[in-house]
C-alpha cells in the first residue's frame, strides 16, 4: 500500500509541476478511448475506403462503379456494397470487414470466424449476396446469369472457404474482376447504371428503417432461440454432441442445418 501510495503522490506532484504534460496525457488517453469505442466502425470505414480504391484502378471507359447501393422491392431492401457494371459482366460485391480465419462452404446456412479459441457465426455471405443480384437481375431485366458474386473480405482475413463463386480479399479484388475478359452483356454499361442511379434509395429514413428490420430480425431470431425453437423451419433446437464438443442444432437436421451461435 505505501508502495502506490508513494507513486500516486509522484504522479501528483510530476503533473503539478507540469500542466502542459497533463493536458498531453489526457489528450492522449481520450484519442486512446474513442479509438477503442469507435474501433469497429473505424476499420469498416477503411475497409470499404480500400474496395474504392482498388475498385477505382479499373479502367474508367469499361467499368462503372457504383458503391453502396440501396434497392427497395416487394421483398424489402437489399443493401449493395459495390457494383462493378461492365460488358463483362455484373459483378456484385458483398465487403466483410472480418479478420481472423474464415471457414465456410458454398451451401452452408452460416459460415465462422475463429477469432483465437472464440467463434462467431454470421450468414453465408454467398447467399446473402445472392438475394443482392435477384433484386438487381430483375431491375435491370437481365437473367442472373450476367451477374458475378464476389465476397470480399479484408486483406487480414485468413480464408478457408470450399465453394465455386468468388471468395477473395481486397488486394486480389481487381484481379477477380479483370478475369473476365469475354463480352457476354451488348447492352450501354451508362444505361445500366441510370436505371441503378434512379432507383437507389437515397432516403435516410427509409435507410435506417433497412437496418432496422435487420435488427428486428436477429432479436426475432434470438427470442426464437430462447425458447429452442429454429428460426429457419420452426422445429426444435437440440443439443447435439459434434466433433468439436456440444452445440445447439436444428432437429430437423439433415433437412435443416441451423446452428445456434
Ligand atoms: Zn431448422
Amino acid at each position: 500500500m505505501k508502495i502506490v501510495k508513494s507513486v500516486i503522490e509522484r504522479i501528483i506532484n510530476i503533473y503539478s509541476n507540469n500542466p502542459k504534460l497533463l493536458l498531453e496525457t489526457i489528450i492522449i488517453i481520450t484519442i486512446g478511448i474513442l479509438l477503442k469505442l469507435y474501433y469497429p466502425k473505424i476499420r469498416g470505414f477503411m475497409g470499404e475506403f480500400w474496395v474504392k480504391l482498388e475498385l477505382g484502378k479499373l479502367p474508367k471507359d469499361k467499368y462503372v462503379v457504383l458503391n453502396d447501393i440501396v434497392i427497395k422491392d416487394e421483398k424489402g431492401t437489399h443493401q449493395i456494397d459495390h457494383i462493378v457494371i461492365s460488358n463483362f459482366g455484373i459483378f456484385v460485391i458483398e465487403m466483410k470487414n472480418y479478420y481472423g480465419l474464415i471457414k465456410g462452404r458454398e451451401f452452408d446456412d452460416k459460415w465462422c470466424q475463429h477469432l483465437g479459441k472464440t467463434k462467431y457465426y454470421f450468414v453465408n455471405p454467398i447467399h446473402q449476396n445472392y438475394g443482392h443480384i435477384k433484386s438487381l437481375s430483375n431491375l435491370l431485366k437481365l437473367d442472373d446469369k450476367y451477374f458475378i458474386s464476389i465476397i470480399c473480405f479484408s486483406n487480414q482475413a485468413k480464408i478457408d472457404a470450399k465453394c465455386s463463386s468468388i471468395v477473395t480479399q481486397v488486394e486480389f479484388l481487381r484481379n477477380e474482376v479483370l478475369k473476365y475478359r469475354d463480352i457476354i452483356i451488348n447492352c450501354n454499361v451508362n444505361e445500366l447504371k441510370n436505371i441503378i442511379i434512379s432507383n437507389n434509395v437515397v432516403d435516410k429514413s427509409i435507410r435506417k428503417q433497412h437496418i432496422n428490420d435487420i435488427r428486428f430480425k436477429v432479436n426475432h431470431n434470438k427470442e426464437l432461440e430462447r425458447n429452442m425453437i429454429c428460426p429457419k423451419c420452426g422445429s426444435e433446437l437440440v443439443t447435439k454432441n459434434g466433433k468439436y464438443g456440444k452445440f445447439i442444432g436444428c432437429s430437423n437436421y439433415p433437412k435443416c442445418k441451423y446452428i445456434m451461435k
